[in-house]
């Protein structure tokens, strides 16, 4: 059993659950906020965030999540390493499996996020870490004066695409449509960029290599015709999954797992609250995670005012 009842808990350490434990800090409630499986979330994969208000030259993920953690620190919130494994929201207070502990609270706020999607090929599995990746800030100094793909046609891939263009001979952008879904400026910064070659109506059928990616196999979508694409990496940039699987058949998730929201930032258990992309398919954005963030740290509050102790 846990040694005590917790007031908050925040799950997860990106923008979302870092100003809720700002808020939920300042707020007296001393929280409990738990890491997660990747510390710092999202940003800690990207480089220099250009469009967090404030930053009029841009700030580096890594270091907008550690002042944002500073911040949190300073007013009382209380960190712990690791990942829930279960949680019992049936009954309160709530009850929360870590790896090593057990911690019950009185609100919980979920901050979980999302994890990168992948293309679901077996060849692709097989090759995750030897070629294929989902970040390339993390795997992109790899692969120099080497030909690279990036797959997708969001603000990912071509944000993918113009960092690897650092490193790689070449980025091709393998798009399975003729219009990009990327927003007007990083189009053009790629259009303008002569190391990027976008492979339009073509879907990955095959990734191939043994023990190491070799190339890709492209379906042409319009005709069906196969041709090889010699690679050394294949960085997916396809979209998220939100991380709810623990709270399957716990909270309302929707069709593709994201987590339901009642009103403001409730979910349908009362005392449970959700921000940043576990919740959104919309917006997916830095501030707009922080934004909800707040918003269901001051939500909790309420909550845990209007409740006995
Ligand atoms: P996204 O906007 O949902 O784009 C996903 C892309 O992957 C789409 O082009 C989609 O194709 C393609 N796709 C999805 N499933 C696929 C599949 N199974 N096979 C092949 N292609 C597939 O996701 P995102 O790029 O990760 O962006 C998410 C949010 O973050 C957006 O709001 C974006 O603006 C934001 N973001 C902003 C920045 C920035 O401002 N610098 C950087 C990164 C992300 P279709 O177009 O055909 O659907």
């Amino acid at each position: 059993m846990s040694e005590r009842t917790e007031d908050v808990v925040v799950m997860g350490t990106g923008c979302a659950g870092l100003t809720a434990g700002i808020y939920t800090a300042r707020a007296n409630l001393a929280p409990l906020v738990i890491e997660g499986a990747l510390p710092g979330g999202q940003l800690t994969t990207t480089t220099l965030v250009e469009n967090f208000p404030g930053f009029p030259e841009g700030v580096m993920g890594h270091e907008l999540i550690a002042a944002m953690r500073r911040q949190a620190e300073r007013f009382g919130a209380r960190f712990v390493a690791g990942q829930t494994t279960g949680v019992d929201l049936a009954r309160r207070p709530f009850r929360i499996d870590l790896e090593d502990r057990v911690v019950e609270t009185r609100a919980l706020i979920v901050a979980t996020g999302a994890d990168p999607r992948y293309l679901g090929l077996e060849s692709e599995g097989r090759l995750i870490g030897r070629g294929v990746s989902s970040c390339a800030t993390c795997d992109g100094a790899l692969y120099r004066a080497v030909p690279v793909a990036v797959i997708g046609g969001g603000d990912s891939a071509l944000e993918e695409a113009i960092f690897l263009t650092k490193f790689a001979a070449r980025v091709y952008v393998v798009h399975r449509r003729d219009q990009l879904r990327a927003s007007p400026i990083m189009q053009d910064r790629a259009f303008a960029n002569p190391k990027i070659e976008f492979v339009w109506n073509s879907t990955v059928r095959e990734v191939l290599g043994t023990d190491e990616l070799t190339g890709l196999r492209l379906r042409d979508v319009r005709d069906g015709a196969e041709r090889d694409l010699a690679v050394k990496a294949m960085f997916v940039a396809i979209g998220h999954v939100p991380n709810t699987a623990v709270f399957r058949g716990h909270v309302e998730l929707d069709g593709d797992g994201y987590i339901v929201l009642r009103h403001g930032r409730r979910t349908s258990v009362p005392g449970v609250f959700a921000a940043g992309d576990v919740a959104d398919r919309e917006y997916r954005q830095a501030i707009t995670a922080a934004g909800t963030g707040c918003a269901a740290a001051l939500e909790a509050v309420r909550f845990l005012e209007s409740e006995p102790a």
